[in-house]
């Protein structure tokens, strides 16, 4: 015998909530005894089983209402799953289609994620119940099978078959003759899983009536009356009368069948409409007519009348209800072709007239879809302009502005610089040495590699007010707004310092320095006109190259500009 612990006892209940269910109201109480002591995993699981219960013994507020604490609270995954899956049944038990068919439609999208086999099988069985009731019956069927396919050898495929043969009988394919009819109800009894053996007893007794098969249908239910009695199970229970109400009026056994309906009515609330409680005024009707009593069969005519009409108002209701949900769904290409079939929701809207407050839920949902669209699109333009936008200001190599856009920044700062009282603007040109040399050495894409390095070094001597972009080919240029030209001088010492002083390395078994020269104009010199200034720093630097390469030349306006090799400044004509 295995340690009474709390984990032993949720196991068995687990095990024993349909198999032996007096059993697992004994470990439901005991385990509501030791509550205060149990982790709150435990406490959640806990709330499920006494959801599980309430919804068993029809206490479907209840039940609905434990079921959402543990989706909106317990932040378990697992028990959110369970709890929705369960809550699925309550629901549409409840006739809230909407709600239910909501919530599968999250458990068909959150499928994929669930891992735990048992978990999965209860969502898919409450897919499968949900898709059941929309008239989907295909649909029902291929998740039927693949909750079959899950079902690793050696486990229960009791409920499976079970699910698979009520679709199967749902879209109307169903024979008693079908082999794997009593294979189903054999192997569930095996299993002790009663419940399930009973939904697939009482679908063989209707197949059997439905086909004139009275004695053999009568001889089933009576075998199995005890069970279904055992198992309080109301569905079932009713059931069980109506199957044997409708077997004996075909064998026109009257009176029987008149004792056997009022049975089914006894254990219905006559408040409700069920399939039993029509069949069972159907039987009631026709027996009276029988015997010849019109007063009474016209008044079981009515109730019966009445039952059909719900019963084909619940049916539409779960037809709309299902298409709402699916309108709902979020997937973009439905959304889509949803606002492009404006045909279609025209149809929508016709078909829900009379229900104008869902139709307004769905309008509001549509609203949303367009909006949400929109959003989605000014978002992408946006996205798609600030693209361009870079495309159309940065060197695709090295990422620095390009040349155009360098211009048109440098002459809209200097225009700016014009009437402010400050330091000055430094202009620098460079051209790298002999960079044909490392293309025809490394090759075009080595030279492009050093290209980007050499830039990402010029740039980390820059401040941030500075202006860095690639002219052409390996010149660039650099504006420093707000700069003397002794900080002017500096900086640019300092990048052709780093240049000269840094080995690329290019191949795997050489590196190369390559050294930059480097022309500078300055405002107070040249004046704030970018041309000027511009064409000052050019010639610097055409002197630059001409005196040797490796080196930095001021312009200062006369024949003798100032040049700066090392770290001692010459007076030079170049
Ligand atoms: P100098 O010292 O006189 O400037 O010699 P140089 O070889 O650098 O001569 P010049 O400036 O006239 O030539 C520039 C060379 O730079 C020509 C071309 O092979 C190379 N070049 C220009 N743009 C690119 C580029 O985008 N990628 C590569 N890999 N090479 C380039
Ligand atoms: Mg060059
Ligand atoms: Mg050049």
């Amino acid at each position: 015998m295995p340690e009474e612990t709390p984990v032993v006892r949720f196991a068995q209940a687990e095990n024993e909530k349909l198999t032996n269910h007096p059993r697992f109201l004994g470990l439901l109480r005991q385990l509501q005894r030791q509550e205060g002591e149990l982790p709150s995993a435990q406490r959640w699981h806990l709330r499920y089983l006494e959801a599980w219960e309430a919804a068993y013994a029809g206490d479907l507020p209840k039940a609905s209402a434990i079921l959402r604490d543990i989706i909106n609270q317990s932040g378990d995954e697992i028990f959110t799953t369970r709890a929705s899956a369960l809550l699925i049944n309550v629901l549409s038990r409840d006739r809230q289609y909407e709600t239910a068919y909501e919530l599968a439609n999250t458990l068909m999208v959150n499928l994929p994620r669930i891992a735990e086999e048992d978990v999965r099988g209860e969502a898919l069985r409450a897919i499968i119940q949900m898709l059941g009731l929309a008239g989907q019956n295909d649909q029902a069927l291929k998740y039927a099978r693949q909750l079959e396919s899950e079902i690793p050898p050696g486990k229960s495929r009791c409920a499976a078959y079970s699910y698979e043969l009520n679709a199967l009988d749902a879209a109307g394919k169903l024979s008693p003759k079908n082999p794997g009819l009593q294979r189903a109800i054999d192997m569930c009894l095996d299993e002790k899983q009663e419940v399930y053996a009973n939904t697939l007893r009482l679908d063989l007794a209707s197949l059997l009536t439905d086909e004139g098969r009275t004695d053999k249908a009568i001889s089933l239910l009576q075998n199995m009356s005890p069970s279904i009695l055992k198992s309080k199970f109301q569905p079932h229970i009713a059931s069980l009368h109506i199957g044997l109400a409708e077997a004996y009026m075909h064998r026109g056994d009257d009176a029987s069948a008149k004792k056997a309906a009022l049975a089914a009515l006894a254990v219905s609330n006559p408040q409700n409409f069920s399939e039993p409680l029509q069949s069972a005024y159907s039987v009631l009707y026709f027996v009276e007519k029988r015997a010849g009593h019109p007063a009474a069969a016209l008044s079981y005519y009515e109730k019966y009348v009445t039952q059909k009409l719900a019963a084909m108002d619940d049916t539409k209701t779960r037809a709309l209800a299902y298409q709402m949900v699916r309108q709902q769904v979020v997937d973009k290409k439905l959304k889509l072709e949803a606002l492009d079939k404006q045909n279609g929701i025209l149809e929508l809207r016709q078909a829900l007239a009379s229900k104008a407050q869902e139709a307004s839920r769905l309008y509001i949902v549509l609203l949303s879809l367009v909006i949400v669209f929109i959003g989605l699109w000014t978002f992408r333009l946006k996205q798609s302009q600030m693209r361009f936008r870079r495309m159309a200001r940065h060197d695709g190599l090295t990422g620095a502005f390009n040349r155009q856009h360098f211009l048109h920044e440098a002459g809209r700062i200097l225009q700016r610089m014009l009437h402010a009282d400050d330091a000055g603007a430094c202009l620098v040109v460079l051209d790298l040495d002999h960079f044909k040399r490392i293309n025809d050495t490394y090759g075009h894409a080595a030279g492009d590699e050093a290209l980007r390095r050499i830039v990402a070094m010029c740039r980390r001597e820059l401040r941030d007010s500075d202006l860095f972009g690639r002219l052409g080919g390996e010149e660039f240029g650099i504006l420093m707004p707000g700069c003397t030209c002794e900080q002017g001088v500096e900086i640019a010492t300092r990048i052709r310092r780093a240049l000269a002083s840094a080995p690329l390395k290019l191949s795997p078994d050489s590196s190369v320095v390559v050294s930059a020269s480097l022309g500078l104009a300055h405002s107070t010199v040249s004046g704030y006109a970018f041309h000027q200034l511009f064409s000052d720093a050019d010639a610097a630097l055409y002197k630059a190259k001409r005196g040797g390469r490796n080196r930095l030349v001021v312009d200062t306006g006369g024949d003798a500009p100032l040049v700066m090799k090392d770290d001692a400044w010459d007076a030079a004509s170049a």
